[in-house]
């Protein structure tokens, strides 16, 4: 028997209209890059992206158009993430951290017709245009000054045009976004969302035990918009009509501080490095700021450390929500909250289910499976590679077929991660497949003694990789940012995280740097680590032999 409701698309254009209709008082306010703010309302936002959608079209750009966008998190890159859906076209968020080489290599291979360019950026895209064969139209989004010569201006571009648009109709799986993977290793890999993912991924980021969006929210997204849609929060803002937030470039911990502070945000995400930052910041000026307003920070995009959780909650009454999300799912996954039979658990069981990566939100569903690709038990202890699967789970990169063995045969894609999943359904992510420290055959978890490194009080930063080692093929080595002012040597590092591993798992030596190497989306860079430091152990003639390693 067939059902009998409407078969209404999910498209991106009844966000806007929502936005338009019903919240058009509510604010956008963005930070430019001399620090002044720049405030709009959302009817403001509305009226502005209709003209964008009818300036691309006259331009030629329609259904299945490739528009790049290299810019910041600003309202007029909100702008774009309407606009160019609204015609049909696909946006195409570029990575502004990129070399110039790699950022041809994706305009070229997404084969972007139209890209959009703030001002501040175009020094990078005149280095990348060189390599570039796909673009026939520059647009600069004058952020920090007026458009030079031979460029359109994106104000000249939307100035005039008539502020109402009739929609072309659109499947609700056609291709509304793009984002490629910043990948260490080959090429990028492209992921193309649909309207119907980024829809349903909206709805359910937004229910109360995911992000519990609301109109009375003010949402200030640290993560770039160009990293997995800045995690969604541009959509789930104009869904409910909550304030926004932008920082412009300015992504240090003074700035950041001073914005949530004065904006009164309720709700703020990004990656865990942005976050040790502030921690730092706060703790050496406590009550600096007002921070009353802000309910939730999300992290995620690397393992969040027990110790940044307990510290902000402890000495800033901060809460933080650990999130873990990939840029083929839209990017959320899952998140780190109490079941309410947890309540009454004491402050150190609650970190650690806190600390976990956490269970799926509404509609994702994870498995984990081991090498002989069986489905392994839920017991909190076997460790194998999570796979995923949901309505914005990516079921193919796009021009990239040499990739297909991401994806398996019964339909679940393959995160790479390693993981335990306990009774619970708490996943816990031990590992990057390709960061796992094999020492003689046996796997030691760099993200656990990562974390524990960071509960030191003088450690600002750590990070574990392995490194070729004579006897055992590979050992662990930490990278150790201090705290400044702070100093501390190897032995102290080792007897501090001595009572809670294994002898064989403890680090083989501590090197201090001024400063771990990031990837374009903040994280940090152990394939850099691992080269510059690969021969260290080898060399040392003093090599110190662990004990022989046991399950
Ligand atoms: P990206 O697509 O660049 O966002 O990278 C996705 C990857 O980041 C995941 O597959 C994980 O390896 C890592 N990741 C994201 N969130 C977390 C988290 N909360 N904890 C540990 N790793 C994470």
């Amino acid at each position: 028997m067939e059902g009998l409701m409407m078969d209404h698309p999910l498209t991106l254009h009844y966000l806007l209209e929502r936005a338009g209709s019903l919240f058009s008082k509510n604010e956008v306010v963005s930070r430019a890059p001399d620090m002044s703010l720049h405030r709009y309302t959302y009817g403001d936002f509305y009226r502005r992206t209709l003209q964008l959608a009818n300036a691309l079209r006259k331009r030629g750009v329609t259904e299945g158009t490739r528009v790049g966008t290299l810019c910041w998190n600003h309202y007029r890159h909100l702008e774009l993430y309407f606009g160019i859906p609204a015609v049909g076209a696909v946006l195409h968020t570029l990575n502004l951290r990129l070399h110039h080489s790699q950022l041809a290599w994706i305009i070229n291979h997404a084969e972007d017709q139209v890209v959009f360019v703030d001002r501040s950026l175009l020094p990078l895209y005149e280095q990348a245009r060189r390599e570039v064969h796909t673009v026939q139209h520059v647009v600069v989004l004058p952020d920090d000054g007026p458009t030079p010569d031979g460029y359109i201006d994106y104000e000249d571009l939307i100035r005039g045009e008539p502020q109402t648009l009739s929609y072309p109709t659109i499947d609700e799986r056609a291709a509304a976004g793009m984002c490629y993977t910043s990948g260490t290793t080959g090429n990028p890999k492209g992921v193309v969302y649909t309207h119907r993912s980024i829809v349903l991924h909206t709805v359910a980021s937004c229910t109360a035990d995911a992000l519990a969006v609301s109109e009375n929210d003010t949402l200030l997204p640290v993560v770039p918009m160009f990293h997995a849609n800045a995690w969604g929060l541009p959509f789930d803002a104009v869904l409910t009509g909550a304030k926004l937030v932008f920082p412009g470039p300015h992504l240090d911990p003074l700035s950041l501080l001073d914005l949530l502070a004065h904006e009164r945000v309720t709700l703020t995400a990004g990656v865990p490095t942005i976050w040790l930052g502030i921690l730092d910041l706060l703790d050496r000026n406590p009550g600096r700021w007002d921070l009353s307003a802000l309910r939730g920070m999300v992290v995620g995009g690397s393992a969040a450390p027990p110790a940044l959780i307990d510290g902000f909650r402890r000495r800033h009454g901060l809460r933080v929500i650990h999130a873990w999300g990939m840029t083929e799912s839209d990017p959320l996954g899952t998140l780190a909250r109490l079941k309410r039979h947890m309540a009454d658990w004491d402050d150190a069981a609650k970190l650690e289910v806190l600390s976990k990566q956490g269970v799926p939100v509404p509609l994702v569903e994870l498995r984990h499976v081991g090498d002989d690709g069986r489905v392994l038990p839920r017991d909190g202890a076997t460790m194998g590679e999570l796979q995923m699967r949901g309505p914005w789970v990516a079921k193919a990169y796009y021009k990239n077929p040499e990739a297909a063995d991401r994806f398996t045969a019964d339909g679940w894609f393959k995160t790479g991660d390693i993981v335990t999943i306990d009774e619970e359904g708490y996943i816990r992510i031990t590992d990057r497949a390709k960061d796992v420290i094999k020492s003689g055959g046996e796997w030691i978890s760099s993200v656990d003694l990562e974390n524990a490194l960071m509960g030191h009080p003088a450690v600002l930063e750590a990070c574990v990789f392995a490194v070729a080692h004579p006897k055992w093929d590979e050992r662990p080595l930490a990278a150790v940012v201090l705290k400044e002012g702070m100093t501390v040597s190897a032995d102290d590092l080792r007897d501090f995280l001595a009572p809670h591993f294994a002898k064989w798992w403890l680090p083989d030596d501590f090197v201090f740097v001024d400063a771990i190497p990031r990837t374009s989306a903040g994280k940090f860079l152990k394939a850099e680590l691992r080269d510059r430091f690969q021969n260290y152990l080898v060399k040392q003639s003093s090599a110190r032999q662990p004990e022989t390693p046991r399950r």
